[in-house]
């Protein structure tokens, strides 16, 4: 019920794919992430093949070229499902998929017949490498190089907060070549990495929340990338990367709403159980009207993303809606579910819930896919396209 506005929106071959997801994560999946959190571990690894043995690689890869061909609302509803039972979990799966489709979408033949079905496999798996040490917003300021050689490039360079980064075995990696500056001198290739490459240093980030994103720092001396891996040529990456950055922003905030929903259903469930003077603490007003206080500012944010995902669907999503759905659904999350965390008391802190998990791992989502910063400035600079005088233009004038 809660989800039915994006639903809609899905054929009946897409809802069976929610269905099946919903499936996977109940159960083992679940317990796992809840586990693995507890631990401070990352995921088993096992779950991701698993992942790939129901096809959810290729969700949105044609179908005459072995995948799902789901739409744009149907992988927001997949990383809904997922997000339920851990953000981390889902953004990582997500980001995964993405890879595949990216290749499968604007690879060139030789790249697709090369990785395209060992990518749908989990055999290979990719993250978008973009973001450096010295900094993610200033895209076109990255300082990796690829430098020509005889039968491909040289990588050398040093990237941070890659997703999966701990795993992945063939990302697509932004680098400058040649001398022009900005973004008109970044290139992007896809980066075959042998297990026992020794001109390839990943290191673990292990900030609190991290652990199921599998995030890793990147180290790249003089690493050999062959000529058929140049993915975007010079001036091209960059744009690319921006292309698909609004669908990428109401993805995030869809599953920002899911994993509020879900730590809302666990508080309401907790505190209609707990008793304190002599009732329930639901019955309590005063806590009853701070939960409350959430459901509606998480329904405002669920209806925003469904409007979001409806125009996406249609190519109608305007940067700054994509930025607005984002800015406000990680804002109403991250609040959200401290909410609920205090209306559980101290319990709420511990590992007895999933909030703790919950709350870790959604905040890491206000800087992937762009700061709250950015996202205010991609707004602003919309606001007289979006919010016109024609608009409020009467029909006559005061004489
Ligand atoms: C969970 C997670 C997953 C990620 N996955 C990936 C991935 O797979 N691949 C990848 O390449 N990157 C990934 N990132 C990195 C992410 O894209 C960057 O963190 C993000 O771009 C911000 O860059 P930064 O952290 O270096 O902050 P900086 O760019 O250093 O910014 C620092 C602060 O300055 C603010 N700021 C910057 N410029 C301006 C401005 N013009 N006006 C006002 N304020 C400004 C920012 O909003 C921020 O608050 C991931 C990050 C996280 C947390």
């Amino acid at each position: 019920m809660f989800f039915a506005q994006i639903d809609q929106l899905l054929s009946s071959r897409e809802l069976e794919l929610v269905h099946r997801t919903r499936e996977f994560c109940d159960g083992a999946f679940s317990l796992e992430l809840q586990r693995s959190f507890i631990k401070g571990a990352p995921f088993s690894a096992d779950w991701i093949a698993q992942w790939a043995e129901l096809g959810m690689l290729g969700l949105q890869v044609p179908r005459e070229l072995g995948g799902q061909g789901a739409t744009f609302a149907c992988k927001v509803r997949i990383a809904q499902e997922l997000a339920l039972h851990g953000f981390g979990a889902a953004f990582a799966l997500n980001n995964l998929q993405g890879s595949v489709t990216r290749l499968a979408r604007h690879g060139t033949g030789e790249q697709r017949s090369r990785l395209l079905e060992k990518m749908l496999k989990g055999r290979i798996l990719g993250a978008p490498v973009m973001t450096e040490p010295t900094g993610g917003s200033d895209l076109g300021a990255l300082r990796t190089t690829a430098t020509k050689v005889d039968g491909g490039w040289l990588l050398d360079g040093s990237k941070a907060w890659i997703t999966n980064g701990t795993l992945i075995n063939c990302p697509l990696v932004l680098a400058r070549v040649g001398e022009q500056p900005g973004a008109a001198g970044i290139a992007s290739f896809l980066v075959p990495i042998a297990t026992d490459a020794t001109t390839v240093e990943r290191i673990a980030i292990n900030a609190p929340g991290a652990r199921s994103f599998r995030s890793a720092a990147l180290h790249f001396r003089g690493h050999f990338v062959p000529d058929w891996c140049l993915f975007n040529a010079a001036g091209e990456a960059f744009k690319f990367s921006l292309a698909s950055i609004n669908a990428a922003r109401v993805h995030v905030a869809a599953m920002c709403v899911a994993t509020l929903y879900a730590s809302l259903c666990e508080a309401v469930q907790y505190c209609g159980e707990r008793v304190a003077f002599g009732k329930n603490l639901l019955a309590h007003q005063g806590l009853r009207w701070e939960l409350a206080e959430v459901s509606t500012r998480l329904e405002a944010a669920s209806a925003l993303v469904a409007h979001a995902v409806a125009l996406a669907q249609n190519s109608g999503l305007t940067p700054g809606l994509a930025a607005q759905a984002k800015k406000f659904a990680i804002d109403t999350a991250v609040w959200g579910i401290e909410q609920c965390i205090r209306a559980t008391g101290a319990v709420g802190a511990t590992h007895e819930l999933r909030l703790a998990m919950h709350y870790e791992e959604v905040r890491l989502a206000a800087f992937a896919d762009g700061t709250n910063e950015i996202l205010q400035d991609r707004i602003g600079r919309g606001l007289q396209a979006a919010y016109t005088p024609e608009a409020i233009q009467p029909k006559e004038v005061l004489p």
